[in-house]
Order: C-alpha cells, then sequence, then structure tokens
C-alpha cells in the first residue's frame, strides 16, 4: 500500500504524463532512493490497490506538511492581517464523461435527452496573500455523489464538512475565509461563528435585495462612511457601513458591508465589488480587506489553473476505477502540489534552481531528465546537480537488465 500510494505520489512530483509513462521507470533506484518505494507495483496493480482507500485517509499527510513548515516559520510571510491568514475556497470540476463512472461520481441527466454526464468535483482550500504567488493547499474535500443533491448545494455542504475538518485539525490557526457570495446565506455565516473563523464573503445586489436595502438606508442615515483616491486615470472608492442585518429571515445577523468601485477618466465604471465580513471596517483597515476580497482569484489562478496548465495535468484521467481512484489520484496531485508549493515558498535551493532555468515547464523537464539519467541519494543531491550543472561529472547509471 506505502509503495503504492508514494508510486502515485512520485508519478504527480515528477510531473508524468501518464501512469504508462511513469510505469517505464518502475526499476529506476532513484524512486527507492528519493522517494523510499520499495517495490513499485505495475500500473494495472497500481489502480488495483489504490481504487478502495478511503481518500479521508490523506489528510493526515497535508496535516504533518503543514505543521513542519509551522514549526519552522515558513509561513510567517503568509499572515495577512491581526495574525490571521486568508483561506480561500472554491470548488472546480476536473473530470467529466459521458461513458466512464465509478460510485462516487456525480451524475447530471440532460432532461430534455436524458444523457448522463458523470463528473467530479474537489473543493479546494488554500492559504493565499495578495502579496506572494504562492499558495498553501489544504486536504481537498472532495465533492461526491451523497443524496442527489444540486450542484450547489453539494459544494455547499463540503463546505461545511471541509470548514470543519479544517478547525478539528487546526484547533488554534487564525483564519479568514474568504468565499463568493453563495456562502453568504444565515446558517454558513453562524457555522462560520461557531467555529471562531473571521469571514470576508462575497454579496450581490440581485441575490442579497434585503442586505442592500439597509445599506441604502444606512447610507440615507448618514451612516455610510466613503473613501475616495486615484491611481492614474482610475477612480477607487470604498464605501462601508458596519452593523447591518444580513437578510430578513436573519435580522439578529448583524455584518458589516465594504463595498469597492473602480471607475475609469469618463466616469464609467470597470469594477464593482460588495463583502460582508465579521471583522470591524475602519477607515485603516478597509483598503486591506479589499485587497483581501479580491485575492479570491488566487484560487482559480495560482490554484487550479496551475494545475491544469503548469505541468500537472489535473484535467488528465489517469485512471477512473470503480471506488474512490479518481479521487484518491485528485488528492495525491494536490499533494504534490502542496510540496512543489512549500517548496517554493520555504526552500532557498527550489527557488535557485527554478531562477537558473527561468521556468516551471523546464523545471519539471530538468528533474524527470536528472532523474532518469543519473542516480541520485537526494531530492537536496538531484537540485544541486541541476544547479550546478554536475550532471556530466557523474558516473552512468547502472543499468538494471533483469
Ligand atoms: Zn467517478
Amino acid at each position: 500500500m506505502v509503495d503504492a500510494l508514494m508510486s502515485a505520489f512520485a508519478m504527480f512530483a515528477l510531473k508524468d504524463p501518464s501512469l504508462l509513462a511513469f510505469d517505464e521507470r518502475r526499476h529506476d533506484q532513484n524512486l527507492r532512493n528519493l522517494f523510499g518505494i520499495q517495490r513499485g507495483p505495475c500500473d494495472t496493480q497500481l489502480r488495483e490497490i489504490l481504487d478502495p482507500v478511503d481518500p479521508e485517509q490523506l489528510r493526515p499527510a497535508f496535516g504533518s506538511i503543514f505543521r513542519e513548515a509551522q514549526r519552522g516559520k515558513g509561513l510567517k510571510k503568509l499572515r495577512f492581517y491581526q495574525g490571521c491568514y486568508l483561506l480561500l475556497l472554491d470548488g472546480t470540476g476536473y473530470f467529466s464523461s459521458h461513458h466512464i463512472h465509478c460510485d462516487s461520481c456525480l451524475t447530471k441527466v440532460n432532461s430534455d435527452t436524458g444523457e448522463v454526464t458523470y463528473q467530479h468535483q474537489l473543493l479546494g482550500a488554500v492559504l493565499a496573500h495578495p502579496d506572494h504567488k504562492e499558495v498553501i493547499p489544504f486536504a481537498p474535500e472532495p465533492i461526491v455523489q451523497q443524496d442527489g443533491s444540486t450542484k450547489n448545494d453539494c459544494e455547499r455542504n463540503a463546505s461545511k464538512r471541509l470548514l470543519r475538518k479544517i478547525r478539528r485539525e487546526h484547533p488554534r490557526l487564525k483564519l479568514i475565509v474568504v468565499e463568493d457570495g453563495l456562502a453568504s446565506n444565515g446558517p454558513h455565516v453562524r457555522e462560520l461563528m461557531d467555529l471562531g473563523m473571521h469571514f470576508l464573503l462575497g454579496a450581490k445586489p440581485g441575490d442579497h435585495a434585503f442586505l442592500f436595502e439597509q445599506v441604502t438606508a444606512a447610507c440615507d442615515e448618514g451612516r455610510m462612511t466613503a473613501l475616495s483616491w486615484k491611481e492614474g486615470d482610475v477612480r477607487c472608492q470604498i464605501f462601508f457601513v458596519n452593523k447591518v442585518p444580513l437578510n430578513a429571515e436573519n435580522q439578529d445577523l448583524l455584518v458589516n458591508f465594504l463595498h469597492y468601485v473602480e471607475s475609469g477618466p469618463d466616469g464609467e465604471i470597470q469594477k464593482l465589488f460588495s463583502w460582508i465580513t465579521d471583522l470591524r471596517i475602519r477607515r485603516s483597515n478597509a483598503p486591506l480587506l479589499v485587497r483581501a476580497g479580491r485575492a479570491r482569484w488566487k484560487i482559480e489562478n495560482e490554484t487550479f489553473n496551475t494545475l491544469k496548465n503548469q505541468g500537472y495535468r489535473y484535467e488528465h484521467n489517469y485512471g477512473h476505477g470503480h471506488q474512490h481512484l479518481s479521487v484518491v489520484f485528485a488528492m495525491l496531485m494536490m499533494l504534490a502540489f502542496l510540496v512543489d508549493q512549500m517548496q517554493q515558498l520555504c526552500c532557498p535551493l527550489f527557488r535557485a534552481v527554478w531562477t537558473k532555468v527561468k521556468s516551471k515547464r523546464a523545471l519539471w523537464d530538468n528533474l524527470r531528465s536528472h532523474f532518469r539519467h543519473f542516480c541520485f541519494q537526494s531530492m537536496k543531491h538531484l537540485y544541486e546537480v541541476i544547479l550546478y550543472d554536475l550532471g556530466k561529472e557523474l558516473p552512468p547509471p547502472i543499468l538494471d537488465t533483469s
């Protein structure tokens, strides 16, 4: 089991394009030296061994990496406001098919044709900071078939499950949860408060009409504070009001409302955002909170788009299985991504190699070719050889011809 899990992890760490490509390096000494794999299973065995694995069992691996970084003060630079980290949540699909499916697939039936689409989605949760490119993912929550509810219900339920797990695993971590407007509802806001998490959630006039009426009323009463400044040709404005009821059903639930507008030289509005938060808004922290709200795109851009484009092949089907294989692969890919992001954030050697070869794609190419052609004692050894061009001085590998 350990060898199978580590083999799949190694495949994602090396960014191999397929399980078959990884299978070709099965007898490589480096798999033992760098990943501790004693006897790697062949691709068919690997799928069979991993299919019944409960994805929940993989969560502790994320936790132990996270705690190590915490102990080494590696996460300190991601702290955003009053010792809190920004926790961004977003769901995304990674698999869709009309034919291939398993027990945990979400199913969508076309009401006109009756055609069934099978899908997999994950709810991702990452720590991020507007000034840093790196994001630190927690173990994602699979959005899997539960009770035939709709997508949004599923994503909301997944977010409930995930936030509880994060709180259980990190009881003292100070967090500001940043989510889109779907999250701005009474039950979810109360849940966040119960979990001791601050929040900054999107709000839209169409979805939150009552809230916006209250804000208008507060404005008429002179309770609204406005800030305005210019950045080049662009006029930026922030409006905020504290303590307004969230909605008609939750009038006792008071939230603070933050609104941001960017307009061009001719006065036309270019950007417009609104959020609700439990953090008391002041003139001094309002621009900072706007930056936090706008950092939400980082989970889409720096997490899922990176997984889709920068060598990870998030949407490639490495094997679907009958029970959990598809989810297990997706979780292990996220784990490999966590290791890479942690190295990028905390490891000077990794950063030096990345700077030298200039791009992530070139970095993964170098990693794979060195892995294939030379024998290393550790990952550190491998990166040092790339950094100092020591490859030509290494003895050629002993070929295993058995
Ligand atoms: Zn499936």
